[in-house]
């Protein structure tokens, strides 16, 4: 049964998509809400994102290859130089992953469930390697980010103007590795960087 929250701010009624959405951003009033057993609490103005063209767009379904995906949330990291986003997107079946777009470039990847051991962020360096589950991997980069806006729903609690520190890895196969480092949390993203000619609109 989808459940139907009211939004605090604008009275708006906003429909959960997925499971367990941690924040919701009301598309009424660009309100950011933390959901709190329940109940929606305001943690300030989400930017505008459709400012920019994008390739993908909330709750239209797209597909790469055999695999048909609906973004249900995206949030925007600025990294000094520019920024990329993230979409939250829903398979058929269910399953959560992430699609990340950074200046035309696209990986998907999924939260890595499994406790993974991984030093922390000042022991890695950029051209350095790492091995994780037997895989050599590259530290391709090293940086922090702001989150500068979100919209729909996301599985995490991230406010505007928040910051976390990263590291990007790439391995064999064009796998993807991202380590995010937000304070006492490490959270890892496995996946694959894929060629952007290969989404259709489904
Ligand atoms: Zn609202």
């Amino acid at each position: 049964m989808p459940v139907s929250l009211t939004c605090p701010s604008c009275g708006n009624v906003i429909n959960q998509m997925t499971r367990s959405p941690q924040m919701l951003v009301c598309p009424a009033c660009n309100s950011t809400h933390l959901l709190n057993s329940g109940r929606l609490e305001d943690v300030g103005k989400s930017a505008i994102l459709t400012d920019f063209p994008s390739i993908f767009e909330l709750h239209h379904t797209f597909r790469h290859k055999d695999w048909k995906f609906t973004p249900v949330g995206r949030v925007r990291y600025d990294y000094g130089d520019g920024w990329w986003d993230e979409w939250f997107v829903r398979s058929d079946n269910g399953k959560e992953s992430w699609v990340s777009v950074d200046e035309g470039e696209i990986a998907i990847e999924a939260l890595v469930q499994k406790g993974v051991k991984v030093p922390s962020f000042d022991e890695l360096k950029v051209g350095g390697s790492l091995i994780i589950n037997r895989i050599k991997m590259k530290v391709i980069e090293k940086n922090s980010c702001t989150m500068v806006g979100a919209e729909g729903e996301l599985p995490f609690k991230i406010a505007p103007n928040e910051t976390y520190n990263y590291v990007d890895l790439l391995g064999p196969k064009r796998l993807s590795f991202t380590i995010e480092y937000q304070n006492d949390a490490i959270d890892c993203y496995k996946g694959v960087w894929i060629d952007p000619f290969d989404i259709t609109r489904a």
